[in-house]
């Protein structure tokens, strides 16, 4: 294949692409409806972790990529980036499906002695993450990919046959946008809420996946989080579900409750059965879309997969 590209989406699957392609000497077009702060990624947590990707074996290689890269993107202070420690409870009478772990690199994780638990929960492990503070990083992606000469072009794709048409390759990375461009009925959004309190507390990420409950310590606020609303498609939050979720985090510590509300927001996660990381047969077209409540986790362990499949 040649050298010219075009990503669809400036989401972090279409920023990740656009990164691992443009270091590998490809010359980057992204073309997008909407770009930072206005994609999905935005409303993001967006704490590593491997969420949605259990079943899907081609996701331990990603995930373990994504860590990497966010590991030496961390190096510069100004991306955004920083390693954290994240707590993961499991609440009495709870059986916790442990296959995420799996998922973690090696070395990586330690179960919690009783003493160390939070309040309410029977068991916990804490492990050292990527924490991609989304306000920081996709503005900064954006800026580094520019000065590598990737160009950004705002454009509402409604073919990508017709794109495909004047560049060697297309990669698709359009989200919950595929579900319209590629007739996908096995993509639909499934919405999170969250609630931001005052940022200085608490220092780790916590998280327990199955009330879901996660608190999430950014420099700009403690994100408070979430819902899980299939087939939910509109971006709206609900007074009464923010208070709960406030709540709901406040049982775990108690001084959250104290602490200034500041906003909320809501995203749609782009959740399909599997992510589909393929070409499309007899085309120049690569699809890299549906990655559900883990984008950030397989960002550029997809970019990379991607780059395989343009450059085996
Ligand atoms: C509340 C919440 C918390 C989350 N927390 C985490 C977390 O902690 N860790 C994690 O890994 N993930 C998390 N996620 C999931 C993550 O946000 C998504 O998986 C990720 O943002 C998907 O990125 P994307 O680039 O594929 O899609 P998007 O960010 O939606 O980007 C899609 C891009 O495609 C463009 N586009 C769409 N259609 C077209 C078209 N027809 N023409 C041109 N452009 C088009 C859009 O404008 C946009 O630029 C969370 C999601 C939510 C909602």
């Amino acid at each position: 294949m040649g050298k010219k590209v075009a990503v669809i989406g400036a989401g972090i699957s279409g920023l990740s692409t656009a990164y691992v392609l443009a270091n590998n000497g490809f010359e980057v077009t992204v073309l997008a409806k909407a770009f930072s702060p206005n994609t999905t990624s935005n409303r993001a947590a967006a704490f590593w972790f491997p969420y949605h990707v259990r079943g899907d074996k081609r996701a331990i290689t990603w995930v373990e990529t994504s860590y990497r890269y966010f590991k030496k993107l961390s190096l510069d202070t100004a991306s955004g980036i920083s390693f954290k420690k994240i707590v993961k409870g499991i609440k009495q009478g709870i059986i916790d499906d442990d296959s995420w772990m799996a998922f973690m690199p090696a070395n990586t994780c330690t179960e919690l002695s009783t003493k160390q638990l939070p309040n309410g929960y029977r068991q916990g492990f804490e492990a050292n993450v990527p924490l991609v503070e989304t306000q920081l990083f996709l503005p900064y992606l954006q800026h580094v990919l520019t000065n590598k000469g990737v160009v950004f072009k705002e454009a509402n794709i409604t073919d990508l046959h017709t794109v495909a048409l004047s560049y060697n390759v297309v990669v698709n990375c359009t989200g919950l946008g595929a579900s319209v461009l590629c007739n996908d009925s096995r993509i639909f959004p499934v919405r999170g809420q969250v609630i931001l309190v005052e940022p200085g507390f608490p220092d780790a990420i916590f998280l327990d996946n199955q009330t879901p409950t996660y608190i999430v310590p950014r420099q700009d606020a403690t994100i408070i989080g979430g819902t899980y609303e299939e087939h939910v498609g509109v971006e709206t939050t609900e007074p009464k579900t923010l208070e709960q979720l406030l709540a709901k985090a406040s049982n775990v510590f108690a001084q959250l409750q104290h602490k200034r509300i500041i906003g909320n927001w809501a995203g749609l996660r782009p959740f399909r059965d599997t992510v589909r990381l393929e070409q499309e047969a007899n085309t120049n077209i690569i699809h890299n879309y549906g990655h559900g409540g883990s984008g950030f986790t397989l960002s550029f362990g997809c970019a990379e997969a991607v780059l395989q499949l343009i450059k085996p």
